[in-house]
């Protein structure tokens, strides 16, 4: 007895080659559309973590602001500047937890050089780094080395001493003064 054919006409199988294209086309299709999607979510992601960031950092400037306000003008030490400000004066500890740095206590770095100075004498220069995104964790506090330009696009959100509010890149020295 002769062995069934491919099909009932008669006709021979397609050949390998036809059938992995008609496979490998969905896959690819899929791959694609899931690896634009993770792209897209992942850009959301860093959006939405710049974005909660800001607030951030307008709330420790303000808070420092009132800290000066309440001690002669005088800005909070560097070795306790968290301390100094929470919870008088910043109410929510999740002030300090920049979004793309979430388990650390703080995500941001306060300028060293600031201690102990008089507000009224530097409070309007023009980007002169108050605190930003930084490396250390609770009461961090030092120069532009501890700048950690963690969100998109390699940037790194600052407040200033006037508050203002900024995103900066590490190679942007010239326009984030650190030295009062
Ligand atoms: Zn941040």
């Amino acid at each position: 007895m002769d062995q069934p054919s491919w099909d009932d006409s008669g006709g021979s199988p397609p050949p390998k080659s036809a059938f992995l294209r008609h496979l490998l086309g969905p896959v690819l299709g899929v791959g694609l559309v899931a690896g634009l999607l993770l792209a897209v979510w992942l850009y959301a992601r860093q959006v939405a973590q710049q974005v909660y960031c800001y607030p951030n950092l307008g709330a420790i400037g303000l808070a420092t602001r009132m800290y000066c306000a309440d001690h002669n003008g005088r800005f909070p030490l560097a070795r306790n500047w968290c301390d100094a400000v929470e919870p008088e004066y910043v109410k929510n500890l999740d002030c300090f937890r920049c979004p793309a740095l979430p388990h650390a206590p703080s995500g941001y770095a306060y300028n060293a050089g600031l201690e102990g100075l008089d507000e009224g004498r530097v409070g309007a220069r023009p980007n002169l780094v108050m605190a930003c995104d930084g490396l250390g964790g609770w009461n961090a506090s030092g120069g532009p080395e501890l700048f950690d330009p963690r969100h998109r696009w390699r940037m790194g959100l600052v407040v200033y001493v006037d508050g203002r509010r900024e995103s900066r890149r590490r190679d942007d020295p010239a326009q984030m003064t650190w030295k009062p």
